[in-house]
């Protein structure tokens, strides 16, 4: 079976398993105790924090551990909008996030809270300048993702971060990176970040875990209150496993990018080469966009169907994303692209990684072409 799904969830690293399961077995202790096991585990913490920040070029502590990036971006939105009430309730983000941003922002509506919501462009991306003039003086942050979960589209996100400063210096700018991190260079400085989001499994680390950056004299309102791990950002105890395992993984992904984004240019351009020449498919991605990530509809076949004709070919792929590939709703990111209804409720996502070869992606077009034959044939008979 061939994985291509990739932006779903990736392997984890070797390094990685083995990571987790020693330092289960051997230091279980709560790292807040004062005995020996529980320095152990302190020290262990310590250590995967300094990893993660060394990955990202920032001070270890600006890293707060997190459950992954649903509640990375929760608690950057809610936890800033609430901490920074006093400065106004404005709010501003782009119609194609994640729904972890999506419905948090949402949320925040329905709690009194004013969102501008900015639209996206044919190709997914943003125009960071009509993006700034929704910019006021009772905005308290902006958010806009790196990389599309869906169509890989990349928004600029050096000249965001300067036009909303240039408007308003206190605005604070969070980045949803999951898809970016390991697969695109990523500068927090110069996009000039206070926040940013990652989600472990998506860079060959364990899943249920993630890393929020929180730019030093930032402060958020904590949605789990408790004890005062993470410096008082998340209470609980930390899963020092899943921490040490997501520092290993940060820092092997991260040394990786530049070859990893060469290659997997490589592959996408076969995949473009060959879908530009298949019948009645409608590209959605760029090459604009992450290399990794390539989506295009197939108006008028059902993706679902599709998808269980190439896992008997032996290749799994994916409709849309995998948190809302269960609904058959037609996709938001694809409408907000201006896709017509059959477009969006027909998209097909293609994810690569490491293991991939030229070989691989040439036999998954082959069998895209057999498999949307059949379906095309299945569903005329149908008519
Ligand atoms: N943001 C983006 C862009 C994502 O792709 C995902 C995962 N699909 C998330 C946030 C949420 O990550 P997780 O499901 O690991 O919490």
């Amino acid at each position: 079976m061939l994985y291509f799904d990739h932006a779903a969830t990736t392997p984890p690293y070797p390094e990685v398993i083995q990571s987790m399961s020693e330092i289960m077995a051997q230091h279980y202790g709560n790292p807040s105790a004062l005995h020996s096991a529980g320095e152990e585990a302190a020290k262990l913490l310590k250590r995967a924090r300094e990893v993660c920040a060394g990955a990202l070029s920032v001070s270890p502590k600006e890293i707060v551990f997190t459950s992954g990036a649903t509640e990375g971006n929760n608690l950057a939105i809610k936890g800033t909008a609430m901490q920074y009430r006093s400065r106004g309730k404005h709010l501003v983000t782009t119609v194609t996030e994640h729904p972890s941003v999506y419905e948090s922002f949402r949320q925040m509506e329905a709690l009194g809270w004013e969102v501008t919501w900015i639209p996206v462009g044919p190709d997914g991306v943003v125009n960071a300048e009509q993006l700034a003039e929704q910019v006021r003086s009772d905005t308290v942050m902006v958010s806009v993702m790196h990389v599309n979960n869906e169509t890989g589209a990349v928004q600029p996100l050096e000249k965001i971060g300067s036009l909303i400063k240039e408007k308003n210096h206190r605005v604070l700018f969070h980045v949803d990176g999951v898809q970016g991190f390991g697969k695109l260079p990523v500068e927090l400085d110069n996009w000039k970040t206070d926040l940013y989001t990652l989600s472990s499994h998506k860079f060959k680390g364990p899943k249920g875990a993630g890393i929020l950056y929180i730019r030093q004299g930032v402060t958020l309102f904590p949605l789990i209150t408790g004890g005062s791990q993470e410096n008082g950002h998340r209470g609980g105890t930390e899963n020092v496993a899943a921490a040490a395992a997501s520092a290993k993984a940060m820092r092997l992904a991260s040394a990786a990018q530049a070859d990893f984004y060469h290659k997997m240019n490589g592959l996408r351009n076969i995949l473009f080469e060959k879908i530009a020449k298949m019948p009645e498919v409608m590209l959605n991605s760029t090459d604009s966009g992450a290399p990794h990530i390539v989506h295009f509809s197939y108006p008028g076949l059902k993706p679902e169907v599709l998808v269980h004709l190439m896992e008997q070919q032996g290749f799994l792929i994916s409709t849309k994303s995998a948190c809302s590939s269960k609904s058959s709703e037609p996709s938001r990111v694809l409408l907000k692209m201006g896709r017509d209804k059959d477009a969006a409720s027909s998209g097909i996502r293609i994810s690569l990684g490491w293991e991939h070869t030229e070989n691989d992606v040439i036999q998954l077009c082959r069998a895209l072409e057999q498999s949307a034959d059949k379906l095309r044939s299945i569903t005329a008979r149908r008519r």
